[in-house]
């Protein structure tokens, strides 16, 4: 079996293609959907993510603005930026650029986004709904793997799922988004014992830690859809990911690339709620003009 190749540079190109034309009936209304990027110290791959990131948006008809601090920046420079942007208009999204440099505090930045403007989806309050299933914001990377499922018709009811990787913002909410799909989900982290066997009962496996093609061939089981959110450099300077793409992919059903499958589908998913949350305050304006 070789496997299909989940695109996510096709499906974010078809996706942004309604955005676009979503995004000029907002303007046409004077609500432009905009995005503020918030950039703390000068780590050359979070460089890369923010200019992808402005890009996407000057692309798809979005307004964005880029807010740079150099690593040595006080907190409290960065807190009144976020106050400024919480109650600007022109900013339907807010988006600080993780990890942050260590005197930050980076939970209490998160939190300091205003709700509505959460893009990310990183606040805890937002994890929480997301946890009752009714999230304000579905946090990019795992809402972009939910895509790939939906445009693939892949079934998710009654299936196994093994995430791999537990962090907040991609393996929790990959997780609880699987578990209201309906899927059984098993979710592995560092201290799992005999991750090889939780891996080959998977029949969806989504990978999330960021080590260079930890998961190979024979940790998967054959017609799995195998999802690799992992990037990772390599000496060479060639991106990789958590999965040795070379044999998995004549066991896989389908199964994402690296580059090329999720990390494009994590800045759609970016615009996606910034429309979103750019369409909800135009409709607020509408509603208010009614009343
Ligand atoms: P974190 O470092 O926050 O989390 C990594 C997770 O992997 C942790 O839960 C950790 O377990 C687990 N882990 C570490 N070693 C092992 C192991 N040997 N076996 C099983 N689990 C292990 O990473 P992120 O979730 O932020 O990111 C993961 C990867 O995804 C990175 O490569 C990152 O660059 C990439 N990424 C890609 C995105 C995209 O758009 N394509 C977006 C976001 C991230 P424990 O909790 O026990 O420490």
């Amino acid at each position: 079996m070789t496997a299909q190749i989940l695109d996510g540079k096709a499906l974010g190109q078809k996706l942004r293609a309604d955005f676009r034309q979503r995004a000029e009936r907002l303007a046409s209304q004077d609500a432009r959907p905009g995005l503020a990027v918030i950039l703390v110290g000068d780590d050359p791959a979070s460089q890369v993510y923010v200019r992808n990131k402005v890009d996407a948006c000057a692309q798809t008809g979005f307004y964005s603005e880029r807010h740079v601090y150099s690593a040595n920046v006080e907190a409290q420079t960065v807190f009144a930026r976020i106050a400024e942007l919480n109650a600007d208009p022109k900013i339907h999204g807010i988006l600080v650029q993780l990890p942050l440099p260590r005197h930050f505090d980076a939970d209490a930045v998160l939190e300091a986004i205003a709700p509505d403007k959460d893009v990310d989806g990183f606040r805890a309050e937002n994890l929480g709904a997301l946890t009752r299933g009714r999230p304000c914001f579905i946090p990019c990377t795992p809402h972009g793997v939910m895509k790939f499922f939906e445009e693939a018709g892949i079934p998710i009811k009654g299936r196994e799922a093994v995430v791999v990787g537990r962090s907040n913002i991609v393996g929790k909410p990959m997780a609880l988004l699987l578990m209201h799909a309906g899927a059984t989900v098993t979710v592995c982290h560092s201290q799992t014992r005999d991750l090889k066997a939780h891996c080959r009962r998977a029949d969806i496996l989504v990978v999330a830690v960021g080590k260079a093609k930890m998961i190979t061939g024979d940790m998967i089981k054959p017609g799995a859809v195998v999802i690799d959110v992992g990037m990772n450099r390599l000496e060479d300077g060639k991106l990789c990911g958590d999965v040795d793409f070379a044999s998995a992919k004549d066991l896989a059903a389908f199964i994402t690339p690296v580059p090329g499958g999720v990390g494009p589908m994590t800045i759609t998913m970016l615009l996606a709620n910034t429309l979103e949350s750019a369409e909800r305050a135009a409709n607020a304006g509408a509603n208010l003009w009614r009343s």
